[in-house]
């Protein structure tokens, strides 16, 4: 496994050495100079010569398919996995469209591809806690305005506090709290939840000063440079499951595009190690009229997409669940609504000539779509067949904490 260099500022590339997080009272999440998003970065010199895309295929026959994104050790930090068989999700072939293949990561152990970044994060506060044990940290709490945390934080021993609008699915409320999430229900825009959960840990760190043991971590994207590490595992597999070769193209939903961070971060390593050549696929996502994204991500995301070549579209709200049905019902695949708005986008793309029939594209479907079965139930329009049983065999003692 290969050793930390440093960490860089994405904005002034200013360097944070890994000591200074390891053993900071405070570790720093951003940037000290301006904020910005820390990435972390290896001695791929070194690495070039020292690892081969072999290994990952040989660590996966000797563990067995439970290795996951794991299997990619040689490019992550030297960690203890905290895992819960995140990773290695399937690349389906569409049964309609030649060339066109679906990255399912609704298949991960939360349903979605938050599950990479969480499990490493995870993993890495984990460590840096007992690092600290010598000191008696207290007890490790960790934000996020993302239900994907709950079951990694259970994992991880660690208590999560979750920021989620007040309209969430009873699927993705009760995927927190079966975790002993403590879920705080936020009203307002999509932006709410992020800026209360800022207030919070804004609050806590400047409460807890030097008289907690306590640790409170932010695990919102880019405010915890290894979730993007775990991201990134997304870009090695799907080169590797086309046989180390780019597709043509990408489609992602812009609210998930965050993910495509660490996928971009994936593919410059891969090139860095000679591992793979060529042209890197055209990126294209799917905008609709909710999905938003905070400033930075957004400013972050549209740099790929540009450099990539492809372009952000405009998706109808209406034409993301005709997608989902579609897929649904003629290929057997139940995206979510996210990953309905990225498969939208391919007869755009067709029509426009932008992509041809027979390249290569994948499709990342980056949820499982039985999360959102409040909205597409509602749009079918379903109901509930029968009524909820009156008494459970656990004699109904179980409540969340
Ligand atoms: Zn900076």
């Amino acid at each position: 496994m290969p050793a930390i260099a440093y960490l860089e500022c994405s904005r002034c590339h200013h360097h944070v050495s890994i000591e200074t997080r390891h053993h900071a009272s405070m570790p720093p999440s951003v940037c000290p100079q301006d904020g910005g998003a820390l990435l972390v970065r290896y001695a791929m010199e070194t690495l070039r010569t020292a690892v081969r895309r072999e290994h990952a295929a040989e660590l996966a026959a000797r563990c067995g398919s439970s290795v996951g994104m794991w299997r990619y050790a040689e490019v992550l930090p030297d960690v203890t996995p905290v895992t819960l068989g995140e990773g290695w999700t399937p690349l389906l072939q569409s049964r309609r469209n030649a060339g066109l293949m679906i990255k399912d990561e609704g298949a991960n152990p939360t349903g979605t591809w938050e599950a990479r970044g969480m499990a490493m994060a995870v993993a890495m506060i984990a460590s840096m806690a007992e690092n600290h044990a010598a000191g008696q940290r207290g007890a490790v709490h960790l934000l996020a305005s993302s239900r994907g945390l709950a079951a990694y934080a259970a994992a991880g021993e660690m208590k999560a506090h979750l920021f989620l609008p007040r309209d969430l699915s009873l699927p993705e409320y009760l995927g927190a709290v079966v975790h002993g999430a403590e879920v705080h229900l936020v009203d307002g825009p999509p932006g709410e939840c992020g800026l209360r959960l800022e207030e919070e840990i804004h609050r806590r760190q400047q409460a807890a000063g030097t008289a907690s043991t306590d640790l409170w971590m932010d695990l919102s994207p880019l405010r915890e440079p290894f979730r993007v590490e775990g991201d990134k595992t997304l870009g090695y597999e799907l080169v590797e499951q086309i046989g180390w070769q780019y597709p043509d193209a990408l489609l992602y939903p812009l609210c998930d595009a965050v993910g495509l961070i660490g996928v971009w971060k994936a593919f410059e390593e891969m090139e860095a190690l000679g591992w793979v050549s060529g042209r890197r696929p055209r990126v294209y996502v799917g905008r609709t009229a909710t999905s938003g994204l905070a400033a930075e991500l957004e400013s972050m995301i549209l740099g790929i997409v540009i450099a990539s070549g492809g372009r952000v579209v405009a998706v109808d709200d209406g034409a993301n669940l005709v997608s989902l049905l579609d897929w649904a019902g003629k290929e057997g695949i139940c995206l979510s609504l996210q990953g309905a708005a990225a498969a939208a986008l391919h007869p755009l793309l067709l029509a426009s000539g932008e992509i041809q029939p027979g390249q290569r594209i994948v499709l990342v479907n980056t949820a499982a779509g039985l999360k959102d079965a409040d909205t597409i139930s509602h749009a079918m329009p379903l109901r509930r067949p029968g009524s909820l049983p009156s008494s459970l065999p656990v004699g109904g003692i179980i409540t969340p904490v």
